[in-house]
C-alpha cells in the first residue's frame, strides 16, 4: 500500500540559541524536502535564522507571511477575517507539498504546542496527513535558566499567563500561585506591570528579553523601558522560596486572618496572599494545619486556650520586625482571635505595632447556604460558651432575642466538657417559640465530614451536638419545606403587616 502524501513535522526549534535545537529537530530539518516557517511582513524569520545551520542548500523553503500582525487591515472580515484567510491559504500551500509526497518540516519557536503558530496549521492538516511533533525547549525554561533561579520546588505551583489577560484577572492569578511566567509581552507590558503591582509581586518579578540569544537581557521590572519591550520577552515570578528579594522592607505587623469554615476554596485570595507574605504564623494547631507553609516561615502552634497570651506573643514578634499572621477559622472577628489581638494591642506598650484584620466567610453563612436562606431576615449571633461570659448572660440574651422574634445563629453550642447548654437553651427558647420551629444543625460544613440536618426545636437533642456544629434556630417566620433536593429552610424578607416605606 503506498501513501503518496508526505509527512508533516511540527518542529520545535527552542528559544533562540541554535544549540538548543534538539538533536531530533536538527535531523528532521536536515532531512525534510520542504522547510516552512511563519514570518511577519518584513520577511525576516527568527525561526529560519535558528534553523539555517541545519538546512540543506537544495531544500524547498516556504515562507508563510502574516498579512497583519498588529496593524490594521482592509479585509472585509477585519483582523480575524484576514488571519483566518491567511491560515487557510497557508495550510493549502503546505497541503500541496504533502499531497505530492514531500515531507514538510514546519518550524515553531520554542515548543510547537505551546502558544505557537504551528497549531493553526496542525488543526487544518492533521486529519488529512500523517503528522509528527518534535517538542522543543520553551522560552520559559530559557528565561529561568537566564535568571539562574530555581522556578519551582517540591509542591509549589507554577502558572503560565498570557499578558493579554485583563489586569484584574492577571493580578488574581498572580496572588494565588507560587511562581508564574507571563508570556506575550510587548504592548501588554504596562498592564502586566500594574498586575504585578496589584498582586504585590513586582519586587520579585524579573524581565527576560530574547532569552538564550546573544541579545539576552535580564532586568528588574522597574528598569525596563516600557516603550521598547519586544514580543520575545517574558516576565518570571520565581516561587517565594526562591525569590532573592533583599530583606523585607516592610515593618513588622500583625495581620489577623480568617480561613473560612473548612473548605479551601472558601479561603479568600487576600488571606492567601497575607499568609504567603508572612514570616511567622501563629494560631491554634487545627487551623495552622489547614495552611501550607513555605521554607523559612516559622509556625507557632498553640492550643485554643488563653487568647490574650497568643495575642501578646504575636504582637511581640511584630515589634521585633516580623510579619505575623494570626490564623482563625471562619471570620477572625466572630468568636475568634481578632478581638483579643485588637484588645491587647490597645495597651500602651504595643502602640507602635501595626494591626490589621482581614475578613473571612463565617460559619453561620456557610451553614445557612446549605439549606437555603434561614438567615434571610434579621438575625442574632450568640456563642453558647460560658467560658468567657457567665451563663446568666447567655440565658438573658437568648430570651431577649427569642422575644424579639429573630432567627439565631448559635456558635460553640457544645464541647467535650460542655454538654448541658444545648438542652438549657432549647427549654428557654420553647418559652417563646413554637415546638415545630425549624432548627438547622450544620456540622463541619465545607469539610469531608460535613453533615447538615433540619429538626424541630422540640426534637433538638443535646447528644447530637458537638463543637464542630453550628445551629440556626428559626424565627416565627422561618419555614422548612420538603423538596426533591432535601429540606429547604428560609426566612422571608417580608414581615407580616409590613407597610412599604416611601
Ligand atoms: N471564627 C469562626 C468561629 C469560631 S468559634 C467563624 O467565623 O466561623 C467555633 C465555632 O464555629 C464552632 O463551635 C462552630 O459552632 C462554628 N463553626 C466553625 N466552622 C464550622 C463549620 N465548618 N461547620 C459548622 N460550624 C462551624
Amino acid at each position: 500500500m503506498s501513501i503518496q502524501s508526505g509527512k508533516l513535522w511540527g518542529v520545535g526549534i527552542g528559544p533562540g540559541d541554535p544549540e538548543l535545537v534538539t538533536v531530533k529537530a536538527a535531523r528532521v530539518i536536515g532531512e525534510a524536502d520542504v522547510v516552512a516557517f511563519h514570518s511577519a511582513q518584513h520577511g525576516r524569520s527568527i525561526s529560519r535564522g535558528v534553523a539555517s545551520r541545519y538546512m540543506r542548500e537544495d531544500q524547498i523553503e516556504v515562507h508563510l507571511v502574516y498579512p497583519v500582525t498588529t496593524g490594521t487591515t482592509d479585509h472585509p472580515g477585519g483582523y480575524q477575517g484576514a488571519i483566518d484567510e491567511f491560515y487557510e491559504q497557508a495550510a493549502e500551500r503546505l497541503a500541496e507539498h504533502l499531497v505530492s509526497g514531500r515531507s514538510v518540516a514546519l518550524l515553531a519557536e520554542g515548543d510547537p504546542l505551546f502558544y505557537s503558530s504551528y497549531m493553526h496549521m496542525h488543526k487544518r492538516l492533521a486529519d488529512r496527513f500523517d503528522v509528527e511533533i518534535v517538542p522543543g525547549v520553551t522560552s520559559v525554561s530559557a528565561a529561568s535558566a537566564a535568571m539562574e533561579t530555581p522556578l519551582v520546588e517540591r509542591d509549589e505551583v507554577f502558572t503560565v499567563l498570557p499578558g493579554t489577560l485583563p489586569v484584574d484577572e492577571l493580578a488574581r492569578r498572580l496572588r494565588t500561585t507560587d511562581a508564574a511566567a507571563i508570556m506575550k509581552l510587548g504592548r501588554t507590558f504596562p498592564t502586566v506591570v500594574r498586575a504585578l503591582e496589584q498582586s504585590g509581586r513586582l519586587a520579585e518579578a524579573r524581565y527576560v528579553e530574547r532569552a538564550s540569544t546573544d541579545r539576552e537581557r535580564v532586568l528588574a521590572i522597574g528598569d525596563v523601558d516600557q516603550s521598547e519591550v519586544p514580543y520575545f520577552s517574558i516576565a518570571i515570578v520565581p516561587s517565594p522560596s526562591n525569590n532573592n528579594v533583599a530583606a523585607d522592607p516592610l515593618p513588622g505587623e500583625v495581620v489577623v486572618v480568617g480561613l473560612g469554615p473548612g473548605a479551601d476554596h472558601w479561603t479568600t485570595d487576600e488571606v492567601r496572599q497575607e499568609i504567603a507574605a508572612a514570616t511567622d504564623l501563629v494560631g491554634y494547631v487545627t487551623y495552622l494545619d489547614r495552611v501550607s507553609t513555605r521554607p523559612g516561615q516559622a509556625r507557632h502552634a498553640s492550643d485554643n486556650k488563653v487568647e490574650s497570651e497568643r495575642a501578646a506573643f504575636a504582637l511581640d514578634l511584630a515589634k521585633r520586625g516580623k510579619r505575623v499572621v494570626v490564623v482563625s477559622s471562619g471570620d477572625p472577628g466572630v468568636f475568634a482571635m481578632a478581638a483579643a489581638v485588637v484588645e491587647v494591642a490597645a495597651e500602651p506598650q504595643w502602640s507602635d505595632v501595626r494591626v490589621r484584620v482581614v475578613p473571612g466567610m463565617t460559619a453561620a453563612n456557610a451553614v445557612a447556604s446549605r439549606v437555603g436562606a434561614p438567615l434571610g431576615h434579621d438575625y442574632a449571633v450568640i456563642s453558647l460558651s460560658d467560658r468567657l461570659k457567665p451563663w446568666s448572660v447567655v440565658a438573658a440574651r437568648l430570651s431577649a432575642v427569642a422575644a424579639a422574634d429573630m432567627a439565631i445563629a448559635i456558635y460553640n453550642p457544645a464541647s467535650k466538657s460542655r454538654t448541658w447548654q444545648v438542652g438549657a437553651m432549647r427549654d428557654l427558647l420553647l418559652e417563646h417559640r413554637e415546638a415545630d420551629t425549624p432548627v438547622v444543625i450544620g456540622r463541619a460544613v465545607g469539610t469531608a465530614d460535613e453533615s447538615v440536618r433540619v429538626v424541630t426545636l422540640e426534637k433538638l437533642e443535646p447528644e447530637d451536638i458537638d463543637m464542630r456544629c453550628l445551629l440556626i434556630i428559626g424565627s416565627s417566620q422561618t419555614e422548612a419545606v420538603e423538596s426533591d433536593a432535601g429540606t429547604r429552610v428560609f426566612t422571608s424578607r417580608r414581615y407580616p403587616d409590613s407597610q412599604p416605606s416611601s
